[in-house]
């Protein structure tokens, strides 16, 4: 209640904003997430620049939310801002139905990077997972997707499927399914490969969709030998390796693909690769590309089923060739990662100097931690571990105190702006709610 009352305190113009535009929003937010805030009423957005963003009052905050990885390259890097002009201000064309010189060198880095060679563009993450999906079962003839439980790949219908004990069941939450998700998709745990060699034994799985470490319910890393179990099995069971890297994208400027040297057939990616303008990206292996393009049966990329109108626009891709070539350089993620490093050995000193049953994992620019120890080891254990009281107690504390998290995780991401004195203050923050917890 505390800490409620000095939200109110700190964000009448929030308040005000709020309460005018809320009649005709949805929820009272222009996307639903964002009712999941920490205070009782969304922060309204003023201004944000680098790893700062300054709300409706004036207060300002460090911020490692970052769109929930969509600012990972920090909040309008200038490279991106004079591309972004550039294009849609001094050239024009935005959606012209015509390709400029921006998709190939955008296609080219991210075949570089990932080492998967052929690119296609859509607005989202969640539109490339849609997409590839279908091509997936288009080019094996096969019906059936299978995903790891409680991983998150979009707003994707066939990917909201946990297991129970009772066997498969939908995902909560997942309002108006088209279908029984059941009948569609497989659902193992993560770093289960017993599990997964069962579910691919009746050859009927078109894609493994999977994060090669899972993001969406605090961090969970493969164990030693897992990702390649993975390869091994679905390639000799003749099913595509989909591997969304939209947010682990945060180990490295290849993503754990190229940071852990894997071999997927297809790169899902999104959010942050165009500097906060909207963008998702999907690569294939050569071998899949022949095998697409070469299909006597269909033409499986005229159909409709794949491509959108806005997709592959030139805006995007400008966006995303300079901040791929300018912002989120190699040298950034280094910075990026050293940053995270201090930040998650910081968590870690708390951890022990307040003997919290918590373990902190770290992946490349992106760290958090989870109210369970030892860590989880997939997705059932992570959801078992949350807290939403407590979570929403630290995010107001630290809220109020000029640190801005996603509602939703215990995330902490690292920009190419952020600092050590950022990383400082949030951990002097952190330690503040803990001591007064503890009190
Ligand atoms: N894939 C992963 C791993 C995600 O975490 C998300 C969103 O959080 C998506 C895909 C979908 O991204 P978007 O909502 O930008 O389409």
């Amino acid at each position: 209640a505390r800490e409620r009352g000095e939200f109110v305190r700190r964000t009448p113009e929030s308040r005000r904003l709020h309460e005018a535009a809320a009649p005709h929003l949805l929820g009272g937010v222009p996307m639903t997430w964002m009712a999941k805030s920490a205070g009782p009423y969304p922060l309204y957005l003023d201004s944000a620049r680098g790893a700062r963003v300054t709300d409706a009052d004036g207060n300002r905050y460090v911020d490692f939310c970052l769109g929930d990885t969509g600012a990972m390259a920090g909040h309008s890097p200038a490279a991106t801002v004079e591309a972004v002009e550039r294009r849609y201000g001094r050239l024009g064309g935005a959606t012209a139905m015509m390709p400029t010189e921006d998709a190939g060198a955008v296609a080219g880095i991210l075949a570089e990077r990932f080492g998967v060679a052929e690119w296609s563009f859509s607005l989202s993450a969640t539109d490339a997972n849609r997409w590839v999906l279908r091509l997936a079962r288009a080019v094996t003839g096969r019906p059936r997707v299978l995903v790891n439980s409680f991983s998150y790949h979009g707003s994707v219908d066939e990917s909201f499927i946990v297991t129970g004990a009772d066997g498969p069941r939908a995902r909560p939450g997942n309002v108006g399914p088209a279908y029984d998700v059941t009948e569609t998709s497989r659902v193992v745990e993560f770093n289960d490969l017993a599990g997964l060699e069962r579910e691919l034994a009746a050859g009927d799985v078109a894609a493994v969709l999977m994060e090669p470490a899972l993001t969406n319910m605090g961090i969970v890393l493969p164990e030693p030998g897992y990702l390649a179990g993975v390869r091994e099995l679905t390639r000799a069971a003749g099913t595509l390796l989909i591997n969304d890297e939209t947010h682990t994208f945060s180990a490295g400027p290849g993503g754990c693909t190229a940071a852990w040297g894997l071999e997927p057939d297809v790169v899902t990616l999104g959010k942050a690769i165009a500097g906060g303008i909207p963008i998702g990206a999907y690569g294939l292996s050569a071998e899949l590309a022949d095998r697409i393009w070469s299909d006597p049966e269909a033409d499986l990329v005229d159909t409709g089923g794949v491509g959108g109108t806005l997709a592959g626009n030139a805006l995007s891709l400008a966006a995303a060739r300079a901040t791929l070539e300018r912002v989120l350089t190699p040298e950034a993620f280094a910075g990026m990662t050293a940053l995270s490093g201090e930040y998650t050995a910081g968590v870690q000193g708390l951890i022990d100097r307040f003997a919290l049953p918590w373990t902190v994992t770290q992946l490349g620019a992106r760290s958090e931690y989870r109210f369970a120890s030892p860590a989880p080891r997939n997705g059932t254990e992570s959801y078992l571990a949350t807290d939403a009281e407590l979570e929403d107690y630290l995010h107001l504390f630290l809220l109020n105190r000029g640190i801005f998290l996603t509602p939703f995780h215990n995330m902490a991401l690292m920009c190419p702006e952020t600092s050590s004195a950022d990383v400082e203050l949030h951990l002097e923050v952190l330690g503040a709610a803990l001591a007064d917890l503890a009190g």
